[in-house]
């Protein structure tokens, strides 16, 4: 069996599967490393909204191309990618504001987007409640991915049709510095050996370099989701939803005019600021809803001090404001579970070199599914050319 590659990536999630995808575009030959039988962390346990709308200027335009890439790869072998487009939804004059200045700012930026009224919001959305919505902003080009399905199809093909090697089920223990490039050692008596060595770890602090994750300024994410038993047939709920208070908090709006004004008026004694709520829905393909979602947070040295317990009272304030904004037909429940993710607090991305060979990439918070695979694109390339 083949024990040497140009490249080994630890860690099986979007960021280090894009990472995968852009070195075998290159030409490289490639092998990844999971430690789960299949990928079952931040990567499936999200939304799969693919919303470059949402963020900065800096990191739209790898969102951007990453709706390229997603596409590009969808109309090859599928891998769930459907583009019906991402709204938002004002419910009151700030947000009007804040969606109207947002519309501008992309129109300077070449990026499609149409400002809606109430009366076209309430005809396109089935159950969207009159007395919520005032407005909304909808960006045609954005899609959704189904999050248990995207990863592992994605590394099928690439496993398939572009010659990716791919470890499930093992553990990287240890990177080894030798002559040629590194040793990478690994549980079932794995060992390979590459040039170069990209660590793409999720929230996973404690195997590999502790010691750095320890001093960063990484924090892990816990968030609440739900999604409902599936809609009747006859309703439909298209593309990525998001409503007021994440009109309030994605970071594309920071960059409005009115934003820091608008902020400072909130009300900070609120259940949804105490819990970091925003409400967000995306039908799933088997015409279930998405729900969601709540945010605690841990520095990465403490992490296990995150409760494992889902917070009812959370979830039926969730499900109460939920209601507030979409009669959807039912809200009764199929799942419940706990998503995290690592974000930096100061940082959009961590990234370390250990030398000029082991390099470390995470930490890329709430915009994973929507940035990966155009940031993995400038990113691989730089390590690369070096
Ligand atoms: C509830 C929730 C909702 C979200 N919604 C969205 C959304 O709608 N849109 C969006 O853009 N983003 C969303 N995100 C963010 C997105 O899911 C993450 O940014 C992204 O999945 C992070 O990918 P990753 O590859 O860095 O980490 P992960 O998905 O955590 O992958 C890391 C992988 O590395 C493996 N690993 C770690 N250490 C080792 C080792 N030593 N050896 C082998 N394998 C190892 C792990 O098993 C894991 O599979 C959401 C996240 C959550 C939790």
């Amino acid at each position: 069996m083949r024990t040497k590659y140009d490249l080994i990536i630890i860690g099986g999630g979007v960021l280090g599967t894009f990472h995968v995808y852009h070195a075998l575009q290159l030409g490289l030959s490639v092998a990844i490393i999971e430690k789960d039988k299949a990928p079952r962390s931040a990567t499936t346990q999200n939304f799969g909204q693919v919303v470059p709308s949402g963020m900065n200027s800096k990191w739209q335009k790898y969102g951007r191309t990453s709706l390229e890439i997603y596409k590009t790869i969808q109309s090859d072998f599928d891998i769930s990618v459907r583009q019906n487009g991402t709204i938002y939804i004002a419910s009151n004059q700030e947000e009007v504001q804040l969606i109207e200045e947002l519309h501008k700012l992309n129109q300077e930026n070449s990026y499609s987007s149409r400002l809606l009224t109430k009366e076209e919001c309430v005809a396109q959305y089935s159950g969207l409640n009159p007395k919520y919505a005032r407005a909304g902003l909808y960006f045609p080009e954005e899609v959704t991915v189904e999050p248990r399905q995207m990863i592992h199809r994605l590394q099928e093909y690439l496993v398939n049709q572009k010659g990716l090697k791919l470890y499930t089920g093992v553990t990287a223990l240890e990177c080894k510095r030798i002559a040629e490039g590194v040793r990478v050692s690994a549980t079932k008596g794995v060992q390979i050996e590459a040039t170069k060595v990209i660590i793409c770890n999720g929230k996973d602090f404690k195997t590999l370099y502790p010691e750095h994750f320890e001093q960063s300024d990484l924090e892990v994410v816990k968030l609440q989701m739900m999604q409902t038993k599936p809609q009747p047939k006859t309703y439909t709920l298209k593309g990525s939803i998001l409503t007021g208070w994440s009109i309030r908090r994605y970071e594309a709006f920071t960059e409005c005019p009115s934003f820091k004004e608008i902020k400072a008026n909130e009300d900070q004694n609120t259940l949804q600021k105490e819990w970091g709520v925003h409400i967000l829905f995306k039908q799933a393909v088997d015409g279930s809803v998405i729900l969601g979602d709540s945010h605690e947070y841990a520095a990465a040295k403490d992490a296990d001090d995150l409760s494992f317990d889902h917070d009812i009272a959370i979830d039926e304030f969730m499900i109460e404001e939920c209601k507030k904004i979409i009669a959807l037909p039912t809200y009764e429940l199929q799942h419940k579970w706990i998503g995290y993710y690592a974000q930096c607090k100061k940082q959009d991305v961590y990234l370390k070199t250990i030398d000029d060979h082991v390099h470390i990439v995470t930490g890329i918070g709430g915009k994973g599914m929507t940035g990966s695979a155009g940031f993995a694109k400038e990113h691989i390339q730089k390590i690369i050319n070096k």
